[in-house]
């Protein structure tokens, strides 16, 4: 992008169209997306839309090539953005470039990544619940550092996959406040190119900051709305096949976001009806 003439630059961030977005990960999704502005007297500012609001707590990180201008904050630069601190303005300023010398041209280049949930979570010793029905039963289909997607000593190793047919009520693991969810999409498999971001989730916050994700949902399967309060046990949705998926099940994982760019995973402890169980185990069956 050249600039020769403008002192500042403004980075905008609008929400947009519904529903684009995978449930961890989306670059470029349509739920949050960031744009550049300028004002016509050349005094540019930084903008984040916040209504309609499509995730309550995400975490942005700009990144960016700056020639004879310089920004504030300096690049890259990480976002927390949450109700609490955003909330009701409409547009928030986050990056302002400005010119360093007049004497020559100036030229920037920029982009953004964002994850659902903001930063500074400390997990606490909550034991969860299992994330179905009282009395019914499930198959661990992939557990902490499994070898299909939970790969130990990656982001994604504290995921738990629960075997269980299309339909099934899932239930919350831990109480909180939705912050994001998605229920349009009717499509799923393996290929990662076509079915990356067709997975239905709901999201949830925690009261230790950090986030309980509920994905593979079936097709109009959210039960909750955006911002809504539940509680460990609630019916938060049904399960299905969505995104990618080698077949009918729930994958329920807690994460801290750390930038724009990554959310890690954390192990938990579960309540089963034969007592707490610090580990899952990849093909045993717990009872609620
Ligand atoms: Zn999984």
């Amino acid at each position: 992008m050249k600039n020769p003439t403008s002192l500042l630059v403004l980075f905008t961030i609008l929400t947009i169209l519904p529903c684009l977005a995978q449930a961890q990960n989306n670059p470029a999704s349509a739920k949050l997306r960031i744009e550049e502005s300028k004002a016509a007297n050349g005094e540019q500012r930084i903008a984040l839309w916040l209504m309609p609001r499509q995730v309550l707590d995400a975490t942005v990180t700009i990144t960016g090539v700056l020639e004879n201008m310089h920004s504030s904050p300096s690049l890259p630069c990480t976002f927390d953005i949450t109700e609490q601190r955003y909330p009701s303005a409409k547009t928030i300023n986050l990056v302002t470039c400005q010119r360093t010398s007049a004497d020559a041209g100036c030229h920037y280049d920029w982009k953004y990544t964002w994850q659902f949930g903001a930063r500074g979570g400390r997990p606490d010793n909550t034991v969860y619940s299992l994330p179905f029905q009282k009395g019914t039963s499930h198959v661990i289909a992939q557990g902490y550092g499994g070898t299909v997607s939970h790969y130990a000593g990656t982001d994604k190793a504290y995921a738990i996959d629960f075997s269980m047919p299309e339909g099934t009520t899932v239930r919350a693991a831990r109480g909180g406040q939705v912050i994001a969810s998605k229920a349009d999409s009717n499509s799923g498999g393996m290929d990662l190119a076509q079915f990356k971001y067709a997975a239905n989730y709901v999201m949830v916050r925690h009261s230790d900051g950090t986030y309980g994700s509920y994905e593979h949902l079936k097709h109009n399967g959210v039960l909750v709305r955006l911002g809504q309060m539940v509680s460990a046990g609630d019916a938060i949705g049904l399960s299905g096949n969505t995104g990618v998926s080698t077949g009918p099940h729930l994958h329920f994982e807690v994460f801290v976001p750390v930038d724009g760019s990554r959310a890690k995973t954390l192990p938990v402890r579960f309540q089963t009806a034969t007592g707490v169980q610090e580990r899952l185990l990849q093909g045993s069956i717990y009872t609620n």
